[in-house]
């Protein structure tokens, strides 16, 4: 087994203390830098950084990001919920590496949806319902996955099914 403990530390965001996600870093007790390309290709990693090594995972709207001696996840609604997650992960971690001789390690991301593509279809008036300050951020929030087309009530039906289903082809999961 690589990774057989860590220690958990909860906290609220600083920017905002009253904000009712919890935030948890679990401080790794083993080094599993090696597993990382073979949990990103087991798990489908959103991002990965090869230097320093890390992958990041969008689970349930939750940002998870893994490096070699430490896990943070956001968006928690309570430690249980932390628990959960990172016992979870202990196991997928050492899955993974005990099954590398069969894992092919992937050293990159998914392919990420282009903003143009998405904002071609956009009204792009910059009339500001949907809460950002031009379509052009719009498009670029749609694409990382933050933020959805119902956002944009100008939006025609048809454009919407048009972005939808250029969408669809990413693996986005928030
Ligand atoms: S609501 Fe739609 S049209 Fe208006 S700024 Fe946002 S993306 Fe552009």
């Amino acid at each position: 087994m690589l990774l057989t403990s860590y220690s958990k530390e909860m906290f609220r965001p600083e920017c905002n203390p009253s904000f009712q996600s919890l935030h948890c870093i679990a401080h790794l007790d083993q080094d599993i830098t090696d597993a990382l390309p073979y949990l990103n290709a087991t798990l489908g990693g959103f991002e990965y950084f090869k230097e320093p090594p890390a992958v990041t995972f969008r689970i349930h709207g939750k940002i998870i990001t893994v490096h070699p001696r430490e896990i943070a996840v956001n968006a928690l609604k309570d430690e249980e919920e932390a628990d959960k997650i990172l016992q979870w992960l202990q196991r997928e971690i050492n899955d993974a590496w005990e099954k590398r001789d069969d894992i092919k390690p992937k050293y990159e991301g998914l392919p990420k949806p282009k903003l143009l593509e998405i904002l071609k279809l956009l009204p792009k008036t910059n009339c500001r319902e949907c809460g950002e300050p031009t379509c052009m951020v719009f498009a670029a929030r749609v694409a990382e996955g933050a933020k959805g087309l119902e956002r944009c009530v100008p939006l025609t039906e048809e454009n919407r099914s048009r972005i939808a289903q250029y969408m669809s082809g990413f693996q986005l999961d928030v």
